[in-house]
C-alpha cells in the first residue's frame, strides 16, 4: 500500500522536476573543483592498510608488539619523601626490525630544574594564577625533582653508555638487539618525591600537617620501556605534562619497602600477604571475598587514626606480581582506611578496593567501593570482562589518575563531614572515570602521548553510560525520579563548545599538547560524538556491537585511531565517512534549520511556472504527455472549486492512470494526499547529520520523520523535501529532541514565532477562507 502511493507521488514529481532542470543548462560555466565532499572516501586521511593492521580495522596478520618486563626493588624514605629503586628490564624485540638502541621514559624529568617544559608558553601574564603554580613560576625554588640515574648495567653488570634528553633516555645496546630477541640491563635511580597538591604533579605526596603525616600516591617512578610499534618506530616524543603514555606491556615483579606501619595497596597479586597482614587483616580479608554487596573493612578509621601516631623505625616489604600490565603504580601511607568487596564479573570474582585517609570520610566510606564495583560491571557488559583481580580507587586530594588496578581520586568532604552534592558527584563520576581506565588506554593500549582522545574519549563516553547505569542501580544515592547528573556526555553540554571562538578549538585529532582545550577537546567532544554516534546516527544494537567488537580487537594490543575508525564500520555497515571527517578531523558544529515552506496543489490545469516554460517553446497541453500539475500556492490564484477534493478526483490523467494500473482492490486501499508541501531545510553547520523533523499536523498528531545523513550529500548548504499528507501540517520541528548537538535551535522551528501572523494567513489560504 505505502509502496503503491509512493511510486504514484514520485512518478508525478520527478517528471515535473525533470522539466524544470533543463531550464538550467544555459547557465555560465563556472570553474571546476576538488572533492570538497563530506561524504568524501577517508583514503587521504588515513593510513593504508598494511600486514600490520588491516583494512577492517583488526590486527594484521604481521601484527606483533614489545614487551617489556620488569623485576623492581623499591625504598621509599618516608622522612624526607624520597624514592630510591633498582629495576631489571628484560626487553623482548618481537619486531621484524634491528634495533641499535633502546628508548626510555624519565618521565619525573618534566620537574628537573633545567626542564624546558616551563619554557615553552608564550601567553603572558595571566589574570589569576593557582597558588601552586604561581610558587612554582616566580618563586625561585630548590626543589629538584628529576631522576637521579646512578647506573645502566648490563646483564654482566657492565655499564652501559647511555644519553638522557629530557624525559628520554637512549641506551646503546654493545650489540644489535635482532628481531626475536631479548635483552636485559638495569638501571638504579632516586629522585624526591613532589608534593603533589602543590606542584600539579599527577604522582606524589599530600602532607596533612595536624599529624605530620603524608599519603603517598607514586607513579612514572621508574625508567620505563618507550614503546616501539610499526606505526611510530620509537614513540619518544618527550613529556612534556599533558600528553600522557605509550607503555608496552610485560609482567612485573615489584618489592615495594615503606615503614612498618604503613598500609599499602598496588598493581598486581600482594604475594607475600601472609607476611604483611595481620591475623585479624586475614580473617578481614577472607570475609570481603565473599561480600558481594557491601564493602569489609580490612583496616577501619579507628585503626588508621591510631596508626597515624605510629611513625615506626621498622620496615616492611610488600611484594607484587602483575601479569601483562603496561605500567605500574602504589599508594602508601599510615593514614589509610582500607575496604574492599567482591564482584562477579563473568564467571570470576574480582575485589573492588579503597584507600583512604579519614579525611575522606563519610563519603568514601559510603561510595568509593560502590563506585569501583559498579564501573566494572557496567564496562565489562559494554566492552569484555575485567581481565584483572582487583580494582583500587585511592583517595588523594585534586588527583585523578589512572595505572593498571590501581587510580587516585579527588572528592573531599569539608572538615565537619559535610559535603555538597557537587563534591559527592564530582567523586564518584572522577572514580568511574578512572576505574574506566583500566578498558582504554590499560587494556585496550593506545597511544596517549600522540592521541589524548582514543583513551580519555572512548573513556568519557563509557563513563557516561556507567554513570547513567550507576544511577540505575543505586536510585537512593541520586535525587528522587532522577537520572545521574553527567557533566558530560549529552549532546547539549558540548554546544557551548563547539560554537565557541574558532580560534580555540583544535580537531579532535590534534595531538594533546597542541590543542586549546584539552577538556572539551579530548574528552567532552569524543565522548558526546560517540554517544550521538550509538544514540541518533548508528542506533544502540549496530554501534554496542561494534563497540564491543573494537574493544575486543584491541585489547592487550596497541590501536590507532584508523583501526577505531574501520572497526566501527567493518561491524556495522555503517558508512562512516563522514562522520569521522566532520566530528573528528574538522572544527565544524552542526546547524539545521527549516528554511522555507511552500504549499502547492493539484490541478489539472498547468500554472503559472508551466505555462511560460510551454510558451517558451511554443507548446501547448496537447504537444505534452499526460501530466498532474502541482500548482505553487503563493503565485496562483487559488480555485475554490479544487477545494475538499482528491487528486484523482481534480486529475482526469491520474483518474486513468490509476483505472488502468491498479485492481479495484488495490484502488479502494489507495490514501490520496490532499495537502503537498515542499519544505527547504538549510544547514548553516558543517556537519552533516541525519535529519530528524517532526511534524505536527492540525488535529493535534505528530509524525516523526528521520532522513538519513545522506540527504545532505549532493548539497550540503540545503536540500527540500516533497511532503504529501491527508492532514495539514501546523508545524515543524528540526531535531525536536536536541540530540544532534544543534548550536543554534533559533532556526529549527517553522512557523517562526515572529512570522506567527503570516503563517494564519498560510493557514487561511489553505482552507480556502
Ligand atoms: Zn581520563
Amino acid at each position: 500500500m505505502e509502496k503503491i502511493r509512493y511510486y504514484i507521488s514520485t512518478l508525478l514529481i520527478l517528471s515535473i522536476s525533470v522539466v524544470f532542470a533543463q531550464e538550467d543548462s544555459s547557465k555560465e560555466r563556472a570553474p571546476g573543483h576538488l572533492n570538497q565532499s563530506k561524504f568524501k572516501q577517508m583514503y587521504e586521511e588515513f593510513a593504508t592498510p598494511n600486514m600490520y593492521r588491516s583494512a577492517s580495522g583488526t590486527p594484521g596478520p604481521n601484527y606483533y608488539q614489545q614487551q617489556a618486563d620488569y623485576k623492581m626493588d623499591i625504598e621509599l624514605d618516608d622522612k624526607n619523601a624520597i624514592i630510591y629503586g633498582t629495576e631489571t628490564i628484560t626487553y623482548h624485540n618481537n619486531a621484524p626490525d634491528v634495533l641499535e638502541f633502546l628508548w626510555l621514559q624519565l618521565d619525573q624529568n618534566v620537574r628537573s630544574r633545567d626542564s624546558k617544559a616551563p619554557l615553552r608558553d608564550g601567553n603572558g601574564v595571566a589574570s589569576a594564577y593557582r597558588t601552586g603554580s604561581f610558587a612554582k613560576e616566580f618563586l625561585s625554588s630548590s626543589f629538584d625533582g628529576g631522576f637521579k640515574i646512578e647506573y645502566v648495567k648490563d646483564n654482566s653488570g657492565n655499564p652501559l653508555p647511555y644519553t638522557i634528553n629530557q624525559t628520554m633516555m637512549r641506551i646503546d645496546l654493545p650489540t644489535v638487539l635482532k628481531s626475536g630477541e631479548q635483552v636485559s640491563f638495569s638501571v638504579k635511580w632516586w629522585y624526591k618525591i613532589p608534593d603533589h597538591t602543590v606542584d600539579r604533579a599527577r604522582s606524589g605526596y599530600e602532607f596533612f600537617p595536624k599529624d605530620g603525616n603524608r599519603a603517598y600516591v607514586i607513579a612514572q617512578f621508574f625508567p620505563r620501556m618507550a614503546v616501539y610499534s610499526d606505526v611510530e618506530g620509537w614513540q619518544n616524543h618527550q613529556f612534556w605534562g599533558r600528553g600522557e603514555f605509550a607503555l608496552p606491556f610485560g609482567n612485573y615483579d615489584v618489592n615495594i619497602t615503606v615503614p612498618a606501619d604503613h598500609t599499602l595497596d598496588a598493581t598486581g597479586v600482594l604475594v607475600n600477604r601472609k607476611e604483611v597482614f595481620n591475623k585479624e587483616m586475614m580473617k578481614r580479608y577472607e570475609a570481603a571475598k565473599k561480600s558481594y554487596d557491601k564493602p569489609v573493612l580490612i583496616v577501619t578509621q579507628e585503626e588508621a587514626e591510631a596508626a597515624e601516631k605510629g611513625f615506626s623505625e621498622n620496615k616492611k616489604t610488600w611484594k607484587f606480581r602483575a601479569e601483562n600490565v603496561r605500567d605500574y603504580g602504589f599508594a602508601t601511607s599510615r593514614k589509610f582506611i582500607w575496604d574492599m568487596q567482591a564482584v562477579k564479573i563473568g564467571k570470576k570474582d574480582v575485589m573492588a578496593v579503597s584507600l583512604y585517609p579519614k579525611e575522606g570520610n563519610p563519603l568514601w566510606e559510603e561510595f568509593s567501593t560502590k563506585a569501583v564495583a559498579s564501573t566494572l560491571k557496567s564496562y565489562s557488559a559494554h566492552t569484555f570482562d575485567y581481565p584483572y583481580h582487583k580494582a583500587i580507587s585511592v583517595h588523594a586530594k585534586n588527583q585523578g589518575m589512572e595505572y593498571p588496578m590501581i587510580c587516585w581520586n579527588y572528592g573531599r568532604p569539608n572538615e565537619d563531614g559535610t559535603y555538597s552534592d557537587r563534591t559527592k558527584y564530582g567523586m564518584i563520576s572522577v572514580i568511574i572515570h578512572e576505574v574506566g581506565h583500566n578498558f582504554f588506554p590499560m587494556i585496550v593500549n593506545s597511544d596517549e602521548r600522540q592521541w589524548g582522545w582514543m583513551d580519555e574519549g572512548l573513556d568519557t563516553f563509557m563513563q557516561y553510560l556507567a554513570e547513567q547505569e550507576f544511577g540505575e542501580a543505586y536510585p537512593e544515592v541520586i535525587a528522587p525520579n532522577a537520572k545521574y547528573p553527567s557533566r558530560r556526555g549529552d549532546p547539549s553540554k558540548i554546544v557551548p563548545y563547539m560554537s565557541g571562538d574558532q580560534s580555540t578549538i583544535s580537531p579532535i585529532m590534534a595531538n594533546p599538547e597542541n590543542v586549546y582545550q584539552l577538556g572539551p577537546n579530548a574528552y567532552a567532544k569524543p565522548a558526546t560524538a560517540l554517544n550521538i554516534l550509538r544514540e541518533t546516527v548508528m542506533g544502540k544494537e549496530l554501534f554496542d556491537h561494534a563497540f564491543k567488537t573494537y574493544s575486543q580487537r584491541w585489547k592487550f594490543k596497541h590501536p590507532t585511531p584508523e583501526d577505531f575508525f574501520r572497526t566501527m564500520e567493518d561491524a556495522s555497515a555503517v558508512d562512516l565517512d563522514w562522520f569521522w571527517r566532520s566530528w573528528f578531523y574538522t572544527t565544524d558544529y552542526v546547524d539545521i534549520g527549516v528554511k522555507r515552506v511552500k504549499k502547492f496543489y493539484v490541478s489539472d490545469k498547468p500554472g503559472k511556472q508551466m505555462k511560460a516554460y510551454m510558451a517558451a517553446r511554443n507548446l501547448t497541453e496537447a504537444d505534452l504527455p499526460p501530466y498532474v500539475y502541482l500548482v505553487d500556492d503563493e503565485s496562483e490564484e487559488y480555485d475554490p472549486s479544487l477545494s475538499g477534493k482528491s487528486p484523482s478526483e481534480i486529475s482526469q490523467p491520474l483518474k486513468e492512470f490509476m483505472m488502468d494500473n491498479l485492481t479495484a482492490e488495490e484502488r479502494a486501499m489507495v490514501k490520496e494526499p490532499k495537502f503537498f508541501y515542499e519544505v527547504t531545510f538549510d544547514k548553516p553547520g558543517g556537519i552533516p547529520m541525519p535529519l530528524i523533523v517532526e511534524f505536527t499536523y492540525a488535529d493535534g498528531t505528530r509524525e516523526n520523520i528521520t532522513y538519513p545523513p545522506e540527504i545532505w550529500r549532493k548539497n550540503d548548504a540545503e536540500v527540500k523535501r516533497v511532503i504529501s499528507s491527508e492532514k495539514e501540517i501546523v508545524g515543524i520541528m528540526v531535531d525536536p529532541k536536541a540530540e544532534t548537538a544543534d548550536i543554534d535551535v533559533t532556526n529549527n522551528g517553522w512557523p517562526k514565532k515572529e512570522q506567527e501572523s503570516e503563517f494564519n494567513k498560510f493557514k487561511k489560504g489553505i482552507k480556502g477562507e
